[in-house]
Parts: C-alpha cells; structure tokens; sequence
C-alpha cells in the first residue's frame, strides 16, 4: 500500500513540482509559445494553430503511447532502486574531506567575499557544469556503441512530445542520476569549502534561476512538432527547439548533431552544433535495422541489455583470440592450453 501511495505522488510530484520538466505551468507557457510562434510568426489563424499543437496523430502515435508507458513504468523502477544509488551527501562529504589534504587550499580561504557575489557564482557554476556534463555523457553515448544500445530507445521514437524525455532505458536513467548528484555534490563541495558556512543559489520557486528560465522559455517544446527556430547567433549560445529535434532527425547529415541540452555553446567548441533548418515534417527516429519492432515494450526494455551481453561476448572472444595469436607466436604455450 505504501509502495503504490509513493509511486502515485512519484508521478503526480512530475506535474507539480517546479524542479521537474513536465511542471504543468512550463507546459501551460510552452503551449502559449506555441502559439505565438504559429500566430505571429507563421501568420497562422487561431484554429489552424491549435488543430497544429494539438496534433491528435502526434499525441495518440503509436510512438507516443510507447512514452506514456515507458514513463509509467520508468517511474516504478526508478522508485525501487533509487534508495541503492549513491546520494550527493555522500559524494559531497568524501570531497570536502579530500580537499583538506590538498595543502594549497585552506577551508573558507574566500569566505570574506560579499554574498551576492558567491552567490551569482555559484547559481552559474552550478548551472554550467550541470549543463556540460549532461552535454559530455550525451555526446558519449552517441559514440559508444555499448551506450548507445541504451540512448537509441530515446532515439527509437518516431513522433515528439514532452512525454519523450521520459523515454529511456532504466540503465540510461541509472547513469544520469549518478551524473546529477555528481555534479551536485562537485559544486557544493568545492563553494562549501572555498566560501564557508553556507552556499546559497539565486532561486524562483525552489529552482536555479537558469534552470528556470531554461523551462519557463519553452523547454518542453523540444521534444515536439513545433519547430520553434532561434536567431543564428542565438543557437550558438541556446538549443533552440528545432535544434534538438534535428538532433533526433533520422537523415544522415543530422546524425551526432546538437549534443547540448540547454546551452549550444559545448556543440559549437566541439564541433557538433547544427543550425536549426525550416522543415514541414521532418522525419525522427533511428533506421528500422537499428531497433526491431521500436515502439513494443520488450524490444525497448531487453532489447539493449541483449545488444550489452552480445557486445561483451564479441569483445571477450575477440581478446581471447588476440591472446591466442600472441601466445602461439611467442611459442609460449599453445593453442589447446589455453582453451
Ligand atoms: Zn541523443
Ligand atoms: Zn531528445
């Protein structure tokens, strides 16, 4: 009973809680962007702009019912295993306590610096490196083909909503969370040591003011059918909503493109950033050889964790061989021993 009242208020804290991506008034605004972008900028009438964002063959797709249950049962498995995850506490204390061995540092060395100061630092370090790691662990894991038997079930999907951010695989949900409270306790760490007592961030209702921001100005419009597009200067510093679905485009020329999450300023120093192109219907998703059967529960939960296990045997046998070939050259021993 209580495991059913935890993972009920799991889901509904999604829609109600300001630190989450799905909060009801980033939707409601991201809604309202919409239409300003279909109205204003597509001089489109107020019915062809809501027949647009509504989009019944985008919200009931095959693709889309997929996410709903993916983040249904996401929800439950995140729930069971989360309490196994290492905490930010504890990453936060073991590095606090390793800064003290390093001898050119002192605890509270800034401390006499003027809060507004600290804290803006801290509000934009905090941001930034959140922003970059999300940007390091998503370009690796379009580059690894063991992660990226886990990152394809986000790119199986086929249509867009925000209901897509939600779908990924469990194991892809496991090494972001490691990667949120890492970051986390980074910067705690290191401004709780450096500045003493307290670390404060610029908040609005609870969140960093840019991650805020971030959501209030339409984040949940990149993972949709509206291909809200920047100024080019703009998309050299923030993904704009057609960045990102580009970023999901099934055409080759987009392929490893647009890695940012909310800054496009990683993808223009490493060289991925694209910039946004007007499109009617762009296609999305990954090559029907990529995944079988893309939106079915069994291939996006054990499909992965099957393309892990081959992946492992074929490096396992392909080392073994290497050995084999090496030790039968040096005469060292041969073939049979080692089998
Ligand atoms: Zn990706
Ligand atoms: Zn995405």
């Amino acid at each position: 009973m209580e495991l059913i009242t935890e993972y009920i208020t799991g889901i509904s804290n999604q829609f109600f809680d300001p630190k989450k991506r799905v909060f009801l008034i980033y939707i409601l605004l991201s809604i309202l962007i919409a239409f300003f972008w279909f109205v204003f900028y597509k001089k489109k009438s107020l019915l062809s702009s809501f027949k647009k964002i509504f989009d019944k063959k985008v919200f009931f797709s095959t693709s889309s019912k997929s996410d709903y249950k993916v983040f249904l049962i996401n929800q439950m498995i995140m729930m069971l295993i989360s309490p196994f995850l290492i905490t930010q506490l504890a990453i936060a204390t073991t590095l606090y306590f390793y800064f003290h061995t390093i001898n050119w540092l002192s605890v509270g060395m800034y401390s006499n610096t003027l809060p507004i100061v600290f804290i803006s630092l801290f509000t934009i370090f905090q941001f930034t490196l959140d922003d970059f790691s999300k940007f390091i662990i998503h370009r690796f894991m379009h580059k690894w083909p063991i992660l990226w038997s886990i990152h394809k079930v986000h790119h199986s999907a086929t249509t867009l909503t925000p209901m897509t951010v939600f779908r990924t695989h469990p194991l892809e949900g496991i090494i972001f969370s490691i990667r949120s409270s890492v970051t986390q306790a980074v910067s705690i760490s290191v401004f709780f040591f450096l500045f003493g007592n307290s670390v404060d961030l610029f908040t609005i209702l609870g969140v960093n003011i840019f991650v805020f921001l971030f959501n209030i100005f339409g984040s949940n419009l990149r993972h949709s059918h509206i291909g809200i597009r920047y100024w080019q200067w703009l998309e050299h510093i923030l993904i704009s909503p057609a960045q990102h679905q580009l970023h999901h485009s099934i055409a080759r020329e987009h392929h490893d493109k647009n890695f940012g999450s909310a800054l496009a300023c990683w993808d223009w120093m490493f060289g991925s950033l694209h910039h946004s192109i007007e499109f009617e219907n762009l296609q999305i998703g990954i090559k029907k050889n990529q995944i079988e059967n893309s939106h079915s529960l069994s291939s996006l939960y054990v499909g992965p964790l099957i393309e892990i296990n081959n992946f492992i045997i074929k490096k396992f046998l392909k080392t073994k061989s290497k050995f084999i070939e090496l030790f039968s050259k040096t005469g060292l021993v041969n073939d049979n021993k080692i089998n």
